[in-house]
Formats: structure tokens, C-alpha cells, sequence
């Protein structure tokens, strides 16, 4: 998979391609990227890359030139081009995994009052929002979009942990404890001290679907559950996150 990503601010952008996972995944051949500095591409004296908006109003719109130049430079016609923007589509899950699709993701970054809606029309595949918020510029929404689809890439992170994680099927993760067995007081639930696995399989689903319940009610309409974790939920009047199993 190879990500573009076109920026006002390349050694921010670069910083994160340099660590940690993704650092790893790169140089295991699994992700490769490419940093475009939009101001590279203005050609005045200035390197003006901001223009007032037509009709008046606040802020800055970041130019057309510079920005449909830097795309032409990358190949941007043939590659899926997502621009984040607050005005987007919510990005979730199900967008990261239909991403992960693509072989070749061209990203955006936004800055100013946006970009210049000509660039949208032009070459924009999918627009992107990353919550309803709005942040100063694309590049931390951008990274968000890169990291949620990098790490789905075969390879990057292991199988099984990405099918027990948030959002997979529409529910929540169970709660994580290490060492040591009780901190401040507080003691590790003993279902995960037994070595059943069995039992501890099921303490984790219901802790998924329960948490699920109170903190995102809204997810349980899409998740698979059975009739009797559907029926335990009417019976809890929603959760029960106090249980911990003992
Ligand atoms: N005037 C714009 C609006 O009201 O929709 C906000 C512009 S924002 C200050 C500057 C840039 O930050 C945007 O062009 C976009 O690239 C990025 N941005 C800000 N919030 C975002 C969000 N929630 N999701 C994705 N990108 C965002």
C-alpha cells in the first residue's frame, strides 16, 4: 500500500511515517509513502500558497495552483484522493476497512478556511471527516486516516488481535489488566487469573457487548448479537460494567 501525502507542513507528516508501527511496516516493504510540500508548487516569488475567498468573509483559501500542481506531480488521476475535511463523510471502521482496499491513497491536507472547491471537483474521489470538531489543519486528520487504514494492511499487525479489537462487528473491546494483581486496591476479576479459557472468553464478550450498551448504544443496532445477550441487555435496562466476574 502507498500513501501521498500532500501538506503545508512535510517534516510534521514525516515525523509520523518515521515512527513506531508504521516505521516498522515501511521498512518491511509493507507501506511505502511519499510527503509533498503543496508550497513547492507555488510559483511566485513568495511561495504564496493562501488567497482572500471570493465573496469576502473570514480566514484564508488555500490556492488551486500549487495544490492541482503538486496533484499532477504525484499522478493524482489514477489514485484514490481523499481530502479531510470537517464537511466529510464521519470516518469509521467500515471506511477504514473499504480503504484498505485501495493500493494507492492520495491524501489531502487541508489548511486555512479549506481548500479552493475547484480541487474537490477536479480530483477529490472521498471526503473525509475525522468527528465533528474542527482541527487547524488536515495533517493530523490525514495521519488519523493513514494510520486507521495502515494497520488493516496484511502483515502490519496480527491477525487475530485486529478481529477482537473496537469496532470490530459494531462493539467495543473488553477491559485490558496486567501485573500486578491488584494495584491501589483494586484487584484483577478472577476469571482471568483461572486459566479457563472458556469462561474467559465469555467474561470478555459480555464485558464487550455490556460496555458497548453504555457507552455506545447507537453501535448495538449493527452488532451481531444473540438472543440471550439481547435479552440479558432488556434485562439489565442497558449494562452492568460493575461485574467483574467473580
Ligand atoms: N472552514 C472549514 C469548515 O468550517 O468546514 C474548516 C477549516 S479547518 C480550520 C482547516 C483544515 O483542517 C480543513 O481544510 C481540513 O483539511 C482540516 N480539518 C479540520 N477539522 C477536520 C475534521 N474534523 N476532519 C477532517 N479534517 C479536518
Amino acid at each position: 500500500m502507498r500513501f501521498t501525502v500532500l501538506t503545508l507542513f512535510p517534516d510534521f507528516v514525516e515525523s509520523y511515517f518515521r515512527t513506531s508501527v508504521m516505521a516498522k511496516a515501511v521498512e518491511r516493504g509493507l507501506v511505502s509513502y511519499s510527503v509533498v510540500n503543496i508550497r513547492d508548487f507555488a510559483v511566485d516569488r513568495h511561495r504564496t500558497c493562501d488567497d482572500a475567498p471570493y465573496g469576502g468573509g473570514y480566514g484564508m483559501v488555500l490556492k488551486a495552483e500549487p495544490l492541482a500542481a503538486a496533484l499532477d506531480s504525484v499522478g493524482a488521476s489514477d489514485k484514490h484522493v481523499v481530502y479531510t475535511t470537517p464537511a466529510g463523510a464521519l470516518f469509521d471502521q467500515e471506511r477504514a476497512l473499504a480503504l484498505a482496499e485501495q493500493s494507492d491513497i492520495v491524501l489531502i491536507c487541508g489548511r486555512y478556511e479549506g481548500i479552493d472547491e475547484r480541487i474537490i471537483d477536479l480530483y477529490v474521489d472521498e471526503q473525509l471527516s475525522v468527528g465533528d470538531y474542527v482541527l487547524s489543519s488536515g495533517e493530523l486528520a490525514s495521519l488519523a486516516v493513514v494510520d486507521a487504514v495502515f494497520r488493516l494492511v496484511e502483515g502490519v499487525i496480527t491477525a487475530g488481535s485486529l478481529n477482537e479489537e473496537s469496532h470490530c462487528d459494531s462493539l467495543l473491546e473488553y477491559p485490558h489488566y496486567t501485573r500486578p494483581e491488584v494495584f491501589r486496591g483494586r484487584a484483577v476479576p478472577e476469571v482471568l487469573l483461572s486459566g479457563n479459557h472458556a469462561a474467559i472468553d465469555a467474561w470478555r464478550r459480555r464485558m464487550s457487548v455490556e460496555r458497548t450498551a453504555a457507552r455506545r448504544p447507537d453501535l448495538l443496532a449493527r452488532a451481531a448479537l444473540s438472543d440471550s445477550e439481547r435479552e440479558r441487555l432488556i434485562e439489565n435496562g442497558g449494562h452492568d460494567e460493575s461485574d467483574t466476574g467473580d
